[in-house]
């Protein structure tokens, strides 16, 4: 047997163990948000939670945590299971976690504001069920044992906060017909289930390979750029310019 045969073994090992213990981490903290939400429909029947849900946008699919229809407003729920410390605040367009590393060391992640990332669920779920922005809220969970370093935004909690969260919403918006059709449609689209995540991800590699305008829903055009910094390099721009300004990067 040759002797590399041992040490790459074990590290196949190695990986599979830490793949196993990130993903659990992961799915850990939809799981914990799932089953307060559970938890809240039980003490009150006019909660109505849906998990994972995939629903359409004018530039493909989008994939949301959670949303929770009650009598006192939609909430579009996204779950993150950060460990570490956290800094951002509403404005910031990324956030940090820094990771404590070897001797004192830290170790810095940027990542997209969650709060502007759940953005294009809030307005899916608004699209879908044909309500203003004033009863929908863009709530974000922090599931892991991340620490907030900054001041968070009220709208950004930890896991024991969301119940209280959801419940200091306490004006009625809607009454229990219109919370219940709202329901009833949700799970009525559940049931026949148009996309799987399969479909979302080929959604999304396509998006990325030649993308769609989000905002006019328009395959976009490859133009190279003739002024500024980065003459001469390629972008995507939007069929509908100039009434749309929307471009993005080439990958
Ligand atoms: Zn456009």
């Amino acid at each position: 047997m040759p002797e590399f045969i041992i040490p790459l073994v074990f590290i196949c090992v190695l990986c599979l163990i830490l793949f196993r213990i990130f993903t659990i981490r992961w799915t850990f903290g939809e799981a914990g948000v799932a089953r307060k939400l559970e938890s809240l429909q039980r003490k009150n029947k006019e909660y109505h939670p849906f998990n994972n849900i995939i629903l359409k946008t004018p530039d493909g699919t989008t994939q949301i945590d959670h949303i929770l229809i009650s009598p006192y407003g939609v909430f579009v729920i996204e779950t993150k299971s950060f460990k570490g410390w956290i800094f951002g605040d509403a404005h910031q367009k990324r956030w940090t976690q820094s990771l404590f590393g070897p001797y004192r060391s830290s170790i810095k992640y940027q990542f997209q504001n969650p709060i502007h990332q759940n953005y294009k669920h809030v307005k899916a779920v608004q699209d879908f069920l044909g309500i203003d922005s004033k009863s929908i809220f863009n709530l974000i969970v922090f599931a892991g044992y991340g620490e907030f370093m900054t001041k968070m935004p009220e709208n950004v909690v930890g896991l024991y906060d969301l119940i209280p969260y959801i419940e200091s919403h306490a004006e009625i918006l809607f009454d229990s017909e219109k919370t219940n059709n709202f329901s009833r449609k949700l799970s009525d689209y559940v049931e026949h289930a148009p996309y799987n995540e399969e479909s979302h991800m080929e959604n999304l590699v396509q998006n990325m390979e030649h993308p769609i305008c989000p905002k006019c829903g328009k395959p976009m055009i490859l133009r190279t750029a003739r002024k500024g910094a980065g003459a001469g390099s390629e972008f995507w721009g939007c069929p509908n310019f100039p009434s749309c300004r929307v471009t993005k990067n080439v990958l």
